[in-house]
């Protein structure tokens, strides 16, 4: 059998016919073959000569996890309405097979036509997190296309990347040709726009970047350039031509777009299998370390009518058994009474499951417990006090009494939940280690009090995480925690809970450091993924797969400290290395309100009162085109 596919493997390989006919004898030999065949409902497959635009979409992980991804999907949907255009998808392939393509000498290629990647016109990358970079440069590797924008010329594809990672896109501009900073729904069909005018006219790849950089939201790395100070530290960032855009303003929708409905249903089991409606886009809440909620501002809310229909045309054209609502913060939708009513409706209409994540505490009122209870029986609740203290609550712009938080749990049991989840993070600089201890005695007391109401079988589970200071954020000029007083906060944790029956779990502090690296790195930081993935990193988010050593060895062969990226705290005036970005929230705004953090100061929620934080002056022009209500800023 070797034998025999080596031979197949030595045919030259001119047409789709061939790659997909060598393709079918590596598949016997792969875990979860069903990975690589497409072929699911709703699926949209387009003769490949009847289009002009051929654009693949890449999610930069296995199919079972990006299968389901609801941006990638939305975009699929949006490109393949236009006759004109055919969207199709590639994954990364897994370990088992990325070793048969590349042993047969096979190129990645596209789920629907089974096209090598490099046949395409443009591949547009999702990238949701920064650890996700490895594995999109083995993407660009195992579709034989050259892993640096300056070696790629017209005959490639052009290479856009889009996603919440991209707000500091410098750790992996080097690779990128263009990004899309911000919502990608509208900016998509501008940039293949944008490549079939410069296709008919027949330009160079300069041309092509150059009329994208013209694109609102589109960031071209290249035209820019970024300097360096002695110590490190950023010194300038300079467009190549003076009518370059700087800062890049994101992308947003005034209204957004209409929800998905032909979901794809996959043939094999993944992650997901759901029917995912966004009811509401942005968080006005302002919890300082939130990457989302500050860039993802203002608040864009679905009319109840259109989610309620899109989740019934969804389950219709899917057959799935569950549906899911999406967004930071479900409680705050203004309509979510009458929303889980019409849930309600649903479910007793097609006995489905619900899942409604991201509940705030502050936004729980007894009529909400009522109508929750009736619609999720059974199942776990879950609130994320983030931190033990009141004073870390605080700094954190997450302020809840204890009290109040107490009220809330025993709510909870009152109302028939027996397992509660927790989530906390530990790591933030103002912390202490009586901070920390604190929130092993807070499950405890969540523990105490839901056997004295709910009784034995009450189950409290601890999820902690580690801070990481976020681009965009109030908490971006602060440094990352050091293994040791992580590890030691963990200890106090664990000795803190034993004997507790409260189920403790947590993230990998590596891991997390990794992402401190990659979130704030600047443009030299690509040479540092780049090495680590020629040293072996690949599918650094699974922590069975993730290796330090290879990321350790890569920052010293490319002779960078990563301490300067992790520990460090910078200057309030130091050139940040996504400055240049502009994701609407002012710098001057995250600037007092990390002061306003050091003092304990909180700052309420906006909907009651603007604050000024960049949002409504940066978009002014769409809010007066944006519908009525459906945009939250008052
Ligand atoms: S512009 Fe005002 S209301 Fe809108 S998100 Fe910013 S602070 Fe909140």
């Amino acid at each position: 059998m070797a034998a025999a596919i080596k031979e197949l493997s030595n045919v030259p390989n001119s047409s789709q016919e061939t790659l997909w006919r060598r393709v079918e004898r590596i598949l016997p030999t792969v875990t979860k073959p069903g990975r690589y065949v497409g072929g699911e409902l709703n699926q949209v497959i387009k003769a490949w000569d009847s289009v002009r635009t051929h654009i693949a979409l890449v999610f930069p992980d296995i199919y079972d996890l990006g299968q389901s991804n609801l941006g990638l999907m939305l975009l699929y949907d949006i490109l393949n309405q236009r006759e004109d255009i055919a969207a199709e998808r590639a994954y990364s392939p897994w370990l088992d097979m990325e070793s048969a393509l590349r042993e047969n000498d096979i190129p990645l290629y596209s789920l629907e036509n089974k096209r090598a990647l490099a046949d395409f016109d443009i591949l547009g990358i999702s990238l949701p997190y920064e650890t996700l970079y490895t594995n999109f440069l083995n993407i660009l590797d195992l579709a034989h296309l050259p892993l640096r924008s300056a070696n790629r010329d017209e005959s490639h594809p052009l290479i856009i990347a889009g996603g919440q990672s991209v707000y500091n896109p410098e750790p992996v501009s080097p690779f990128v040709d263009a990004f899309v900073v911000g919502e990608g729904e509208e900016a998509i069909v501008d940039v293949v726009n944008t490549h079939q005018a410069w296709k008919t006219a027949g330009g160079s790849k300069q041309e092509l970047l150059a009329a994208l950089a013209k694109i609102p939201g589109v960031y071209v790395p290249s035209l820019y350039q970024m300097d360096f100070n002695a110590d490190g530290t950023i010194a300038a960032v300079t467009p190549e031509s003076p009518d370059l855009a700087l800062p890049i303003v994101k992308r947003i929708n005034a209204k957004l777009p209409p929800p998905l409905t032909r979901f794809l249903v996959p043939n094999v089991e993944v992650v997901q299998e759901r029917v995912s409606v966004e009811i509401m886009r942005g968080c006005t809440r302002g919890c300082r370390f939130c990457h989302a909620g500050m860039v993802n501002r203002p608040i864009r809310e679905r009319p109840l009518d259109e989610i309620l229909t899109a989740l019934k045309t969804g389950l219709d054209q899917t057959g799935y058994e569950e549906v899911s609502l999406l967004s930071l913060s479900s409680s705050d939708y203004s309509q979510i009474i009458p929303l889980i009513n019409g849930l309600r409706e649903l479910l007793q209409e097609r006995q489905v499951n619900i899942t409604l994540p991201s509940l705030r505490i502050e936004s729980f009122t007894e009529d909400l417990m009522d109508e929750l209870q009736s619609l999720t029986p059974g199942g776990g609740f879950t609130l994320a006090p983030e931190a033990g203290t009141e004073r870390m609550r605080a700094i954190i712009n997450k302020p809840i009494s204890d009290e109040a938080f107490m009220d809330t749990v025993r709510s909870v049991f009152k109302h028939g939940w027996k397992t509660i989840k927790l989530y906390f993070m530990i790591g933030h600089p103002q912390e202490t280690l009586e901070d920390v201890a604190a929130i092993a005695e807070l499950c405890k007391a969540v523990l105490y009090e839901g056997r004295q109401i709910a009784g034995g079988r009450t189950r409290v589970h601890a999820g902690i995480s580690t801070f990481i200071p976020k681009p965009h954020t109030p908490f971006q000029w602060v440094g990352f925690d050091s293994l040791e007083s992580i590890q030691q906060k963990l200890d106090i944790l664990h000795q803190g809970l034993h004997g507790a029956k409260v189920k403790m779990t947590w993230n990998d502090p590596e891991a997390s450091l990794l992402e401190s690296w990659l979130s704030r790195g600047d443009r030299r930081l690509s040479e540092v993924i780049l090495k680590a993935w020629q040293n072996g990193a690949r599918f650094d988010a699974w922590s069975d797969q993730f290796n330090m050593a290879h990321w350790r060895a890569a920052f010293t062969e490319v002779g960078l400290d990563p301490d300067f990226y992790s520990h460090r705290a910078r200057g309030l005036d130091e050139i940040l290395p996504w400055d240049h970005i502009n994701a609407g929230v002012k710098k001057s705004f995250l600037k007092t309100d990390y002061q306003w953090s050091l003092q304990g100061k909180t700052r309420p929620d906006c909907r009651g009162g603007c604050y000024g934080c960049g949002i409504l002056s940066a978009f002014n022009e769409l809010r007066l085109v944006a519908p009525d209500g459906g945009w939250k800023c008052p």
